[in-house]
């Protein structure tokens, strides 16, 4: 690694989401001259998604894309350095800390918010892709709104896919679930709430084969794997909650991490077990997983750094 290609900044944010931006331009704004990296989706999620109507202060909704668009040029007209790049190796084990960028380019920097949020899990089917946001979704609480009193599907079997097929319950006039073995995993209390309500049906032993239409959902056709039976089912949405990776794979044996690689950081903080680096949005957060509760833990990861930076005179 040559020095040319070593650059020290004071506060480095990997992400470009909600928590990302939103880190961004609170450090800006208090002076950390922050360097964010966009990572391989700039925008994150926000950017696979059609129009939000839950983020408060867009009175009218927004597009997820024109959304972040929105983030990214706030972000920028506080000052913050925004850049195109994938983190790719991180050295945490002394100060300043090491962050490779695009396997080529180190940064090292007093300060390091990670935001680089988490991604669905899809099915893999060529239909999923095709009419993603087009009646396909992975998020029941950004579009179930948009299928109220339609019928819908929900594959998925865990605590996500039981808190979304309920909460579609409540909008839809009825949810075919599907799961693939003859149980579920999501928690007891969260299986009786499903059964108990009327609206949801469970379809046991299921596979999803494809989702029909052309230009927009239409239909699903499933499979029973016990007796080979297919069906097929009219749906104007098919939503998909079989469980969402966090990004956090190159952050392995430097920072603490749960089962499924969700990052941990001390309850009512941002702060990780490595002093000097914080965590916010959904690389830490596999509850809300909302735009807004990411821009908080955003906020909130800035507000730290800001603070430890002071406590340890680098600011
Ligand atoms: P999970 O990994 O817990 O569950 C994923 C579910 O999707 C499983 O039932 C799995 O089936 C199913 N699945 C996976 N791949 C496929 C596939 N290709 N086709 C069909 N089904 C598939 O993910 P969740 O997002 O539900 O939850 C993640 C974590 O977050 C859990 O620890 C959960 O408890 C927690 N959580 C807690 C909440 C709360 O407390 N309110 C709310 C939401 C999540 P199988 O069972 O057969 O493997």
């Amino acid at each position: 690694m040559d020095n040319k290609a070593t650059e020290k900044v004071h506060c480095l944010i990997i992400g470009s989401g909600p928590a990302g931006y939103t880190a961004a331009i609170y450090a800006a704004r208090a002076n950390l001259k922050p360097v964010l990296y966009q990572g391989i989706q700039p925008g994150g999620q926000l950017t696979i998604t059609t129009e939000v109507e839950n983020y408060p202060g867009y009175a009218d909704g927004v597009q997820g894309p024109e959304m972040m668009v929105d983030f990214e040029k706030q972000a920028t007209r506080m000052g913050a350095d925004v850049r195109f790049g994938l983190a790719t190796k991180v050295d945490f084990s002394e100060q300043p800390y090491k962050v490779w960028i695009d396997d080529e380019k180190l940064i090292e920097a007093d300060a390091v918010i990670i935001a680089t949020g988490a991604s669905a899990k899809w099915l893999g089917l060529e239909s999923e892709e095709r009419l993603n946001g087009f009646g396909v979704s992975a998020c029941a609480v950004c579009d179930g709104f948009f299928f109220r009193g339609k019928e819908v599907a929900i594959v998925g079997a865990g605590d996500t896919a039981a808190e979304e097929a309920l909460y579609l319950s409540k909008l839809c006039s009825a949810v075919h679930m599907f799961v693939r073995r003859d149980e579920m995993r999501a928690s007891k209390v969260m299986q009786e709430r499903v059964f108990k309500t009327p609206n949801i049906k469970i379809y046991w032993n299921t596979e999803t084969e494809e989702i029909l239409g052309e230009n927009k959902t239409e239909a699903v056709r499933i499979k029973n794997i016990k007796t080979g039976e297919s069906q097929t089912i009219p749906v104007s949405g098919f939503f998909v909650a079989i469980g969402h990776e966090p990004n956090s794979t190159i952050f392995k044996g430097w920072l603490e991490m749960d089962e499924a690689g969700y990052l941990k950081t001390i309850p009512g903080t941002t702060k990780t077990n490595v002093e000097g680096v914080f965590a916010a949005g959904d690389v830490q957060d596999k509850v809300y997983r909302q735009a807004v509760t990411a821009a908080g833990t955003g906020c909130m990861a800035a507000l730290d750094a800001e603070r430890w930076l002071g406590e340890k005179g680098l600011h």
